[in-house]
């Protein structure tokens, strides 16, 4: 590293680097727009949030441009294309217009359930850890929370949910399971579903398949089919993740006409730009793309699992683009050795906080750089002393 890209680094410090952009210096020279370029360099690998690594397809991006055009003059409009989106995506997911909703990111979606399914009377019930969406909206609106721990290979416990169902006003069940990455098979799912609602009549079912286009179990199914029949059962499912649009922000749910219908009154008028809709109509409607994607984060996937289990670390059988993984110390020490080496992993997820970390997966490159990191971090006296 030259002298002046070494000062330059150390007055951002290696996390404040990759922060930086070109913006910051309006009147840069060459020698400075230079040294910003390589301080961009060394932005640490993001392997702490599932997003995914490369971004959306080049539809997408086309479609953006598109519609950004020579003078811009469609973004200064309100939106006009959501009717086109949802069409696309009951095409895509082969059902009728007015099973969809779409929002702004499935985060809203999910807190719109909460919001209208639960009360201090009919309760939340969640998997403990799962993603904490529902249950953090559920704590603000002062909805009860029974969170149910996982079972022995880290799965949603389905038989304990069912028995904290009788009574509770919605379901969290997030299949694929986010941080550990397990799924439970459709034959598992399924049954729970008929099970609760059976015997809990007032209670709906909401599952969450934000990565369930990484699944490369067979035993995996949507539960798509059931949702657009029964008015107790929702389906999420989100851009961000396969499709690359995380900061773009468009969720959806497929559920039953009469389901959306509650649930579209909590809905917020053009929440959705026009140039996120117009790159998830583009998509949707660009069948390769999804296959092509998986096909990548299943390969970088598989190559990160094996190097844990040659390193001797188990992880659970992911299904996800992320892994999580029994480093045999606290994930803290873990966390905090990986940033100083340039790479960002995931929290602290409770109560596998002491043992735990869950990595999210980036390119093959990206691993390759990633896992020889890891090797260095593993092995280090300070992160295996904490472990003891
Ligand atoms: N559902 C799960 C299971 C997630 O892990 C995430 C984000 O990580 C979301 C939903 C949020 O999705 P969105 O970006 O559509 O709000």
């Amino acid at each position: 590293m030259s002298v002046s890209r070494r000062a330059f680094v150390q007055t951002l410090g290696a996390g404040g680097a990759g922060l930086v952009s070109a913006r910051c210096f309006p009147s840069s020279g060459p020698g400075l727009l230079e040294s910003v370029l390589e301080a961009a360099e060394l932005r640490p690998l993001l392997l702490h949030n599932n997003e995914n690594p490369v971004g959306p397809s080049s539809a997408a991006i086309e479609a953006m441009r598109a519609i950004i055009g020579p003078t811009a003059i469609q973004v200064g409009r309100y939106p006009t294309n959501k009717a086109a989106l949802i069409k696309g995506i009951a095409a895509r997911c082969d059902v009728t217009q007015d099973n969809v909703m779409v929002a702004c990111g499935s985060t809203e979606l999910l807190r719109i359930a909460v919001q209208v399914f639960t009360s201090k009377t009919n309760h939340l019930v969640t998997g403990a850890p799962t993603y904490e969406e529902c249950t953090g909206y559920a704590e603000l609106i002062h909805t009860p929370v029974k969170a149910v721990k996982l079972d022995t290979r880290l799965r949603l416990d389905l038989g304990a949910m069912a028995a904290a169902s009788n009574g509770a006003g919605l379901v969290y069940i997030n299949n694929p399971n986010n941080p550990t990455a397990t799924i439970q098979p459709a034959s598992a799912i399924e049954g729970f579903i008929k099970d609760v609602l059976k015997t809990s009549p007032k209670t709906t079912i909401l599952v969450d398949e934000a990565y369930h286009d990484y699944v490369t179990d067979p035993a995996h199914k949507s539960q798509i089919p059931l949702a657009t029949q029964n008015p107790r059962v929702i389906v999420a499912r989100t851009f961000s993740k396969a499709y690359g649009m995380a900061g773009l922000r468009i969720g959806y749910v497929i559920a039953h006409p009469d389901t959306l219908k509650v649930m579209k009154k909590w809905e917020a008028t053009a929440a959705m730009s026009v140039l996120s809709m117009g790159a998830a109509i583009a998509s949707v409607n660009d069948q390769a793309h999804i296959p092509a994607e998986a096909k990548r984060n299943t390969a970088a996937r598989q190559f990160t699992l094996d190097w844990f289990k040659k390193a001797g670390y188990d992880a659970t059988d992911s299904q996800a683009n992320f892994i999580f993984v029994d480093i045999k110390r606290p994930a803290a020490a873990f966390r905090d050795a990986c940033r100083a080496n340039g790479v960002l992993v995931g929290r602290d997820f409770p109560p596998f906080a002491q043992t735990h970390t869950r990595i999210s997966i980036g390119t093959m490159g990206e691993m390759g750089k990633a896992t020889d990191v890891f090797g260095k971090v593993l092995s280090m006296a300070s992160t295996a002393a904490a472990a003891r």
